[in-house]
């Protein structure tokens, strides 16, 4: 890559590099001042746009080793790509210079996510004789927020939402040094001149800063429950060993069940850890990752971790502190604590002062506010690990915007707005698709506000107008208006297919077709019924659903989802047998939902495993009305104990050619008390994972493909993932899961632009 080069009377030669890859928001710049003043290099740096161009003049060896360093000493949190190398004149320069940014050229604009606090930063925070001694805004290039702080690029401080406020001297002179680690930390600040904490338990009555978090610790001490400002949106905290506040929190924020994460105090967290749970050392590395995510680790059922944060399952989701409010927080508290998403049921996560303390008034006994504002939301990202792999569930600060690169160039600009759950958007052009973190639910006036803005939000951030929209096929769903209200062509595509073209293009190296398995609640069909239990064939373009299970209607349409016995009367109708079990609500006139069930009012046909699993949970008596969604299926799983036992279910071809697994004999399985309930869990399980490799053999007879793909919200759960992989692998095939993005339905969005994308 070296050009010819010219050397000047001086023995001077010079270049012209161009970097790409994500080399703004992570101390690019002042990096490559470092590197030229090492090597004795003169000429400049500047952001353009997305990239950084560099002017460097100097000796061949320098130039030489200049340019190598570029790449192999780079920022831990830089992922620089060398664009371009180009020999030119050498000029006057004396000086190596950082010049201002250059917003004028076409963007190749990376945001970088909300990074967590530096090891440089936390041992300031923690030292008596720092400026910046427990000051909780305290950042560098190496970390802090980027992303729910980004009001524009490029990304410089007034493009912030630091935009207000103007730097200290001390300050200043950092930001202006080239040697200093906060050169051009463009969220940089000080207790002098940046943002303040503010703690509010009385109307009247407020405390500031190193107070603040006195008198949040002393409130969480007694009980109290607190909605403490981060880094992209609020969370409910309360004390983790208190059963009593953490039902206080649930009973104020209508709550009863879903699990609650949990934050350790640094210190020594891995052993606080130990205590209550028994993370493997690949989950150990997840919590450490820079992304700090929540990870579901396994409990010790003999700990004294109360049974109210996650109750009925076996895992809780845990993290580590991320930034330095939690930090502080947590090391005054000296000990775990419930730190959940502050948004109601599904809605995004909270960001305003005013509008938390509207809608959070009653909820908590008191508001831990700072004056950052948040550009735009981000929920804490949360993995699993499945089969030793990380397994993406949502995505979020620290891992959104999550970048994913193409093996083909898109024809034009496509932006696709997911599903009607856990909706993300993506946008993608030339080779590259970013998607956002997640959105929430859009069955909500907030929930739809926020698709809406975050659409315009990341073309504008990225200097990408889309040329056409992707949307799921769902003509109800909210995400399908807003696409049909944004003035472009609209493609709609259908679900199955968007779950099944995301796989595929996250593991685009696999060359040939796929059979891809996606197993999930809902999602319409091109034949009109619902779907959710489908194997398809093929690659993106051109999917073909190849085996399916047995068609059964779903009683009451979409409430079937959040009530589990409606899924339980509806197989039992279907082959003729009736529930003893009184699993219905008291209100329900069975008698009356019967003879429209046959009549087929309100029970559309459906194939969905997930419904299949409601139905067994309902049916073992676990859930009959769900209170958060994936509640039924996550209790059967945590209820399965053991090998279980296979029942073989049919698997015969229906008259469109399409092989269907026949579910019948499952129900008699579950009814049978003489097996206890663990057991009965874990053969609902092995059966359904043997049905699949069952359907994968039959489908490798017929198309020779050997590499299958689990997919969709089903495969959230471990143990039918883990039982499938081990029987697939074992009956000769190789399994692929998603590994970039979520199989919910937060991959729909990547899906959907892949598919769109294949198809015109
Ligand atoms: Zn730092
Ligand atoms: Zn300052």
């Amino acid at each position: 890559m070296t050009p010819a080069a010219s050397l000047d009377d001086r023995g001077l030669t010079a270049r012209r590099l161009r970097l790409g890859g994500r080399v703004q928001g992570v101390g690019f710049r002042p990096f490559v001042y470092r590197m030229a003043r090492r090597e004795g290099l003169a000429g400049w740096v500047r952001n353009l746009s997305g990239q950084v161009e560099i002017f460097a003049q100097g000796s061949i060896p320098s130039l030489r080793r200049f340019t190598a360093s570029l790449i192999d000493e780079a920022p831990s949190l830089a992922r620089p790509v060398l664009l371009s190398v180009a020999p030119e004149a050498p000029s006057r320069h004396e000086q190596f210079a950082v010049l201002a940014s250059d917003a004028t050229q076409p963007s190749d604009v990376h945001v970088p996510p909300d990074q967590f606090t530096c090891d440089d930063c936390l041992r300031e925070l923690d030292d008596p004789s720092d400026r910046r001694h427990r000051y909780p805004f305290i950042n560098c290039t190496q970390c802090g927020p980027r992303y729910t702080l980004i009001d524009a690029l490029p990304y410089d401080r007034p493009n912030t939402t630091m935009a207000g406020f103007p730097l200290c001297a001390d300050c200043a002179r950092e930001y202006f040094d080239p040697f200093d680690r906060r050169f051009h930390a463009e969220p940089i600040a000080c207790p002098n001149c940046g943002p303040h904490l503010r703690f509010v338990s009385d109307p009247d009555k407020s405390v500031m800063d190193d107070t603040a978090i006195e008198a949040a610790t002393a409130a969480l001490r007694v009980g109290s429950v607190l909605a403490v400002k981060g880094i992209g949106g609020y969370h409910l905290v309360c004390d983790a060993f208190n059963p009593a506040a953490i039902a206080m929190l649930r009973q104020r924020k209508r709550r009863p069940h879903k699990p609650l994460a949990v934050m350790l105090p640094w210190n020594d967290w891995a052993l606080v850890l130990g205590s209550f749970a028994c993370p493997t050392q690949i989950e150990l590395g997840l919590l450490a990752d820079p992304m700090r995510p929540i990870v579901l680790v396994a409990r010790r059922p003999e700990s004294d971790l109360p049974e109210e944060l996650a109750p009925c399952l076996g895992e809780i989701g845990v993290m580590l502190p991320y930034s330095p409010l939690h930090h502080l927080l947590l090391e005054r508290y000296g000990g775990p604590l419930v730190v959940t998403s502050a948004n109601p049921s599904g809605e995004p996560v909270l960001t305003s002062n005013a509008e938390v303390e509207a809608r959070l008034g009653s909820v908590v006994d008191g508001f831990l506010h700072h004056d950052r504002p948040i550009a735009r939301p981000a929920d804490d990202p949360v993995y699993r690990v499945a089969h030793c792999k990380p397994q993406p569930i949502r995505l979020g600060r620290g891992n959104a915007p999550a970048e994913c690169e193409l093996s083909f160039t898109l024809p034009r600009p496509l932006l696709a707005l997911g599903g009607q759950m856990k909706a993300t958007i993506a946008l993608g052009w030339d080779r590259r698709v970013v998607v956002s973190p997640h959105l929430g639910d859009m069955d909500t006036p907030r929930g739809l506000a926020l698709l809406r803005k975050t659409a315009e939000d990341l073309q504008t951030l990225y200097g990408v107008r889309a040329e056409a929209v992707c949307c799921d096929a769902h003509p109800g769903y909210g995400s399908t208006r807003l696409a049909r209200r944004l003035g472009l062509p609209v493609v709609p595509v259908f679900h199955h297919t968007a779950h099944a073209s995301a796989l595929a293009a996250e593991f685009s190296e696999e060359c040939g077709d796929w059979i891809v398995f996606t197993w999930d609640g809902t999602g319409l069909g091109p034949d009109g019924t619902i779907w959710g239990g489908e194997a398809l064939a093929g690659g993106p373009g051109r999917w073909q659903r190849r085996a399916s299970i047995r068609s059964f209607r779903v009683l009451g349409g979409d409430k079937a989802a959040r009530q589990p016995w409606r899924s339980a009367r509806a197989l039992a109708w279907e082959i003729g047998a009736d529930l003893a079990s009184g699993d219905a609500p008291n209100d329900q006139n069975i008698a009356l939902l019967r003879r429209a069930w046959e009549h087929g009012i309100n029970s559309p046909p459906c194939s969905s495993i997930g419904r299949l699993f409601d139905a067994a949970a309902a049916v073992l008596g676990l859930v009959s009305v769900a209170s958060f969604e994936g509640q039924a299926p996550m209790y059967l799983e945590a209820a399965a104990s053991g090998n279980g036992r296979v029942v073989p279910l049919p698997l015969t071809r229906d008259a469109a050619g399409v092989w269907r697994t026949d579910w019948a004999l499952l129900l008699p399985m579950l009814l049978d008390e003489r097996e206890s309930r663990v057991s009965r869990a874990a053969s609902f399980h092995a059966s359904l994972a043997a049905a699949l490799v069952a359907q994968a053999e039959t489908l490798r007879n017929e198309t020779g493909t050997t590499r299958i793909g689990l997919t969709g919200g089903v495969f959230q759960n471990r143990l039918l993932t883990e039982t499938v992989f081990d029987l697939a692998q074992a009956a000769g095939f190789s399994v692929f899961l998603p590994e970039r993005l979520p199989c919910n339905d937060a991959g729909l969005s990547f899906g959907q632009l892949i598919e769109a994308a294949a198809c015109c």
